[in-house]
């Protein structure tokens, strides 16, 4: 694929290792700069009693932090919205849109926000979706528009035409050979120590594993790759 930088963004601070660590680690080793923004605080990643939002997200900036480190990541972003209740709005699409003018990537990696769940096991959060709808609002028609968010001029922030976007799914047209780099995306992930259960390990591979069978190596990462602009 080659890019040269890239954003990724998503709802939670481990949301991008599970979706797409191993092309992460593999695309900084390769010499792409890749930003991270996260959409929410995270606060609400304990089910434990007593735990509480401050605690939480402290915990959560100072994960995700680590596992950014272990993958090579130039800068961590978090947007601070309210884990569990984010929504696409005006403010949080001038807040993401802020994000994509100021980086300026070749690539945005996000949630694709179309997936409701996975065979019968998983409903897919709420966030994750809406975080996934935010990437596309900012690709079109936010980040390109002068005057949508006309105001971010003030700040020196020109629009910005995306040229790629790559949304993590797991029945796209695209898939990231992560072989080489599969320890790294499990070495990220146990940096989030507050969320990654027990045994993760055996679940991740599995996933890679089935992806890597389609993709023709032994581990992958999937996407749904958009192109908008001819080279
Ligand atoms: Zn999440």
């Amino acid at each position: 694929m080659g890019f040269s930088s890239a954003l990724v963004l998503f709802a939670h601070p481990d949301d991008a290792e599970f979706g797409c660590g191993g092309t992460v680690a593999r695309w900084t080793a390769e010499g792409c700069t890749v930003h991270y923004v996260c959409v929410t605080d995270g606060s609400a990643g304990s089910n434990d009693p007593g735990t509480t939002r401050e605690a939480m997200r402290e915990v959560r900036a100072r994960e995700l932090a680590a596992a950014a480190n272990v993958l090579g990541v130039s800068s961590v972003t978090i947007l601070g919205e309210l884990d569990g209740f984010l929504e696409v709005t005006p403010e949080t699409r001038r807040k993401v849109t802020r994000e994509v003018r100021r980086l300026r990537p070749e690539v945005i990696v996000a949630p694709d926000p179309s997936r409701l769940w996975s065979g019968t096991g998983y409903i897919n959060h709420s966030d994750h979706k809406a975080a996934g709808a935010l990437a596309l609002s900012a690709v079109m028609p936010d980040a390109p528009t002068r005057v949508l968010f006309q105001e971010l001029e003030d700040e020196g922030l020109e629009p910005y035409e995306v040229p790629n976007l790559f949304l993590i799914s797991d029945d796209g047209d695209t898939f990231v050979d992560i072989t080489d780099t599969f320890d790294l995306k499990i070495k990220a992930l146990q940096a989030h120590a507050s969320q990654v259960p027990e045994a993760f390990e055996a679940r991740v591979a599995e996933r890679a594993r089935a992806l890597g069978e389609r993709a023709g190596c032994t581990y992958a990462e999937g996407f749904r790759a958009f192109r908008f602009q001819d080279d």
